[in-house]
């Protein structure tokens, strides 16, 4: 018999969703959706897919602030433009990944890509917003934009599907984006029977959101498409099977422990940083960026 298995606590079905601006529809499994402990994770938006009719003003949200953290945003359909104050933009494509850390501040906008929104279409994407630890919130922003085709692989055997490693290291593969702090985050392409396997310390906060089909976990609890599996502090090791071509965005992460304080788009350790914040953003201290 197996050991030191990392046991599923909860397969979590997706919260009612919301709108961010007119362009995302978006189920928060956390903070607000359940309230489980995935620091150093401390948002997760999980756009479902949907499908968006052909528009010719792109749906989005506009300019705002983020302070204290990092936004990743992984994209399975559509396309996402960006624009922040610090001069960087881009276009988040299917199987892309944008790492932006905010940290001392910057504006950005978020929409749907233009000839994406002319032609409509499914649309699936997660944001998670990332803390930083206290002695980096106030670094200088940075932004790493990720195209799926330099995604570091590893391919499973036998024609199994792929693990694509956006941070961290899976089997001696090491991921693409530099992190702060301990960060493991991969988007496992499973063909239908494929199995894989993954070891994570025992104090990691760990979970598996399914992006699509249907998956076995540790040969005994199921989850389906849309759901959010949550795993304990005392195992290591977590096996799947994907029972269809499946795909699992697997997040885990050395928890920071660090007091928490957020208010809208900023996420400090104390009130006096969030009023600070607020001060700054209201004297422009965050930069410019045209609407
Ligand atoms: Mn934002």
């Amino acid at each position: 018999m197996e050991t030191n298995i990392k046991e599923v606590v909860s397969v979590l079905n997706a919260p009612a969703p919301h709108m961010v601006g007119d362009g995302f529809r978006v189920h928060n499994f956390f903070p607000s959706g359940y309230q489980i402990n995935m620091d150093p994770f401390f948002l997760m938006d999980y756009g479902a897919k949907i499908e968006f009719s052909a528009r010719k003003e792109p749906r989005g949200v506009g300019v705002h602030p983020h302070r204290g953290f990092e936004t990743v945003t992984i994209a399975y359909h559509g396309a996402v433009a960006h624009h922040d104050s610090s001069g960087n933009n881009g276009v988040i494509y299917p199987g892309d990944v944008q790492w932006m850390t905010a940290a001392s501040g910057i504006l950005h906008k978020e929409y749907h890509e233009e000839n994406y929104s002319l032609n409509g279409g499914p649309f699936q994407m997660i944001q998670l917003w990332v803390n930083l630890p206290a002695k980096d919130k106030m670094s200088r922003p940075k932004y790493q934009a990720i195209k799926q085709s330099d995604m570091p692989v590893f391919t499973l055997p036998g024609n199994g599907g792929k693990i694509e490693i956006i941070a961290g290291n899976y089997q001696n593969t090491a991921g693409a984006a530099s992190t702060f702090t301990p960060i493991e985050l991969y988007n496992a392409r499973l063909n239908a029977g494929a199995k894989a396997n993954f070891s994570f310390p025992k104090h990691f906060n760990t979970g598996f959101m399914v992006v699509e089909g249907n998956i076995r976990i540790n040969g005994k609890e199921t989850a389906t498409v849309n759901s959010f599996v949550y795993f304990d502090q005392k195992g290591e090791n977590i096996s799947i099977e994907a029972l269809e071509n499946s795909i699992v965005l697997v997040l885990s992460a050395e928890p920071i422990n660090e007091p928490i304080q957020q208010y809208g788009p900023f996420l400090m350790n104390t009130e006096a940083e969030i009023h600070q914040a607020i001060e700054d953003y209201n004297q422009g201290k965050f930069g410019y960026l045209e609407e």
